[in-house]
């Protein structure tokens, strides 16, 4: 067996009502003074208030940043660090989405002042040390709270990634209760994401990519599969709640160890250039890739197959992208470039930005060039 590492949070609570919990355990193992990262439209939905009275009942003072939004810019993460030090904050905690989250880490790090955020983008630049650190999932899909990665949108369309085992965070404390309330088109799509993340880390080209992962990855893809209609279309189901939640975390263990390609390499620009959501643009491409890079890992995907699709078990690969395919249409989610806005032109700038996602690409199992790029792009269109 090929030598490996494997990283994770090493500390996870888990289950309905441990929001309950979120001041103790800030009182106990973060520190006296908080800073908790969220958006606007949590606090609207009701979400954040609970949290802030709990941390405030069990003797910790706290101050709230709420201006996260979707693919942060670097100003939000700037920003929101200059919050940290002026509040004197000893400790953060990111509630919210993928966004939230990645903000939360950045401020965790970048609080203390010993870097600065230009001098960490890419893979193991950032050192720390950095606050400690509890990150709260309201979505099951980006598996944020157990990765070591940050994803900033720098300039005005292209996005770079902090990766280092610092941001892991200390604590993740997933409560399905935060994502009863997810409409149906947000569930789908981050729950395509967190699927997503499972088949790119089971099939990842990486050095590192290794048997925790795999088994990681199949179990999440298998509840993920099982449960992501009745979450879309029954979304007060605590159950199928919780079975996200915990396959979105699971995926999120194995994509932080064993990396993603170029699925995530050709969702960025669709994000990037048209403000599409992150789970939508990986869904859009999905088949596609997933089509393309058959010839690659047509055994891996059979396999996959058998867990996730029991019904379909002994089928192949082509079977695999069938599948997947027909739940992404079966969950709601628009099928094609064109259903959101992308002209047929904007291909050729796509692909030119996708194939700038080295860092995703490495890891594809079957190697892209720009004309396949383009090609996906165009099935997809
Ligand atoms: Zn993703």
């Amino acid at each position: 067996m090929p030598p490996f590492t494997f990283n994770t949070t090493p500390s996870l609570i888990v289950g309905s009502g441990t929001l309950a919990r979120i001041g103790e355990i800030a009182a106990m193992r973060l520190g006296p003074r908080v800073l908790v990262v969220t958006d606007a439209g949590l606090v609207r939905a009701g979400l954040v208030a609970p949290a802030l009275d709990h941390l405030v009942r069990a003797g910790v003072r706290v101050d709230v940043y709420d201006e996260v939004v979707a693919d942060p810019p670097e100003t939000v993460v700037l920003n929101a660090a200059n919050r940290a030090r002026t509040f004197g904050a000893e400790a953060v905690i990111g509630l919210g989405g993928g966004s939230s989250l990645d903000v939360a880490k950045l401020v965790a790090l970048l609080a203390r002042g010993s870097e600065t955020l230009p001098e960490v983008y890419g893979v193991g630049l950032a050192r720390g040390p950095r606050l400690p650190l509890l990150l709260a999932p309201t979505t099951a899909g980006t598996g944020s709270e157990v990765t070591p990665i940050a994803i900033v949108t720098t300039g005005a369309h292209e996005k770079k990634g902090v990766v280092s085992p610092v941001l892991i965070p200390d604590i993740a404390l997933l409560d399905p209760e935060l994502t009863l309330g997810l409409p149906p088109a947000a569930t789908a799509a981050t729950g395509i994401d967190a699927m997503v993340h499972a088949i790119e880390a089971y099939t990842s080209a990486s050095q590192n990519n290794n048997p925790v992962s795999r088994a990681l990855a199949r179990e999440a893809l298998r509840l993920l599969s099982r449960n992501i209609h009745r979450a879309v279309h029954h979304g007060r189901d605590s159950e199928a709640r919780a079975a996200m939640l915990l396959g979105a975390m699971l995926a999120g263990q194995a994509f932080a160890n064993s990396p993603v390609a170029a699925v995530h390499a050709l969702a960025y620009p669709i994000g990037g250039h048209f403000g599409v959501p992150h789970g939508l643009s990986n869904a859009l491409v999905l088949p596609h890739v997933l089509r393309f890079n058959a010839p690659a890992c047509g055994p891996l995907y059979a396999e996959l197959l058998t867990h996730a699709f029991p019904e379909r078990a002994g089928g192949d690969a082509e079977d695999f992208v069938a599948a997947i395919a027909d739940l992404s249409r079966s969950c709601g989610l628009e099928q094609r470039l064109r259903d959101v806005g992308i002209p047929a032109d904007a291909v050729a700038m796509m692909a030119e930005d996708a194939m700038r996602q080295t860092r995703l690409l490495v890891n594809n199992p079957r190697a892209v060039t720009f004309e396949d790029v383009r090609a996906i792009y165009e099935a997809a269109w």
